[in-house]
């Protein structure tokens, strides 16, 4: 797709979403990354936890964890099996304690302190080199650190926006890191963490993995996967 055509179909995929999903930002506020909203090093434990668990269970290990370990000195500190056991509600939580152990390892040995302010200086390519240097820390995650840890423009690509924008065919990328990268260079800087925030919505109440509400859809006249569905 033409370069201005794709920023003009991202544009008009947030009018219409931001018209039809008024609910979604409220809704954004009760999400697990939402609690870690300005604070980047909470962001970036908090996303750890949310791997491959939802949002419920991702709080509840959040919880847990904060409970147990009020600063993170505290957390730096802990023994990782008793860590994996406070935080076992959200799931793969063995590798989760060793990853949330040796990410505050990193940014102490980067700085001397378990902070990240120092990272929303630098440009965002920059930003995400280093964050992907931390281990289980991948670009969908550096995403999350700096559009809500930092409040600047990302667009982190999750299983839902990944498949809302394949089934719209408003990209033509089958690998979700690529696809972000597409996007955060041709998605408007103040549409692109509202558009993430839509896009996710979308995809768990409308277009939904399986049995999508095309009848509901508002992007049903534009959406070939609808087309084909139906023929
Ligand atoms: S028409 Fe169906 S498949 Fe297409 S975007 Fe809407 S819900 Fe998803």
């Amino acid at each position: 797709m033409i370069i201005g055509a794709l920023r003009q179909r991202l544009q008009h995929l947030h009018d219409i979403l931001a018209a039809s999903l008024p609910a979604a930002a409220l809704l954004h506020q009760q999400s697990p990354l939402h609690l870690g909203a300005g604070d980047p090093v909470k962001v970036l434990i908090i996303a750890i936890l949310s791997q491959a668990t939802s949002d419920h269970n991702c709080l509840l290990a959040y919880n847990s964890l904060r409970q147990t370990y009020p600063s993170w000195e505290a957390l730096a500190l802990a023994d990782e099996a008793q860590l994996a056991a406070t935080i076992r509600a959200g799931g793969l939580a063995n590798s989760k304690a060793a990853r949330i152990k040796q990410v505050l390892a990193a940014l102490k040995a980067e700085r001397g302190e378990y902070a990240l302010d120092w990272l929303g200086e630098l440009e965002r390519a920059e930003a995400y080199a280093w964050l992907t240097t931390l281990p289980g820390v991948g670009l969908k995650t550096a995403a999350c650190v700096w559009a809500f840890g930092f409040n600047k423009p990302a667009l982190p690509v999750d299983t839902h926006v990944f498949r809302v924008l394949n089934r719209l065919k408003i990209v033509n990328q089958s690998q979700p890191e690529k696809l972000q990268v597409e996007l955060e260079t041709h998605t408007p800087p103040a549409i692109q963490r509202d558009l993430h925030v839509l896009l996710i919505h979308f995809g768990r109440t409308v277009c939904r993995p399986r049995n999508p509400l095309c009848e509901k859809c508002p992007l049903s006249g534009e959406c070939p996967f609808f087309f084909a569905k139906s023929s």
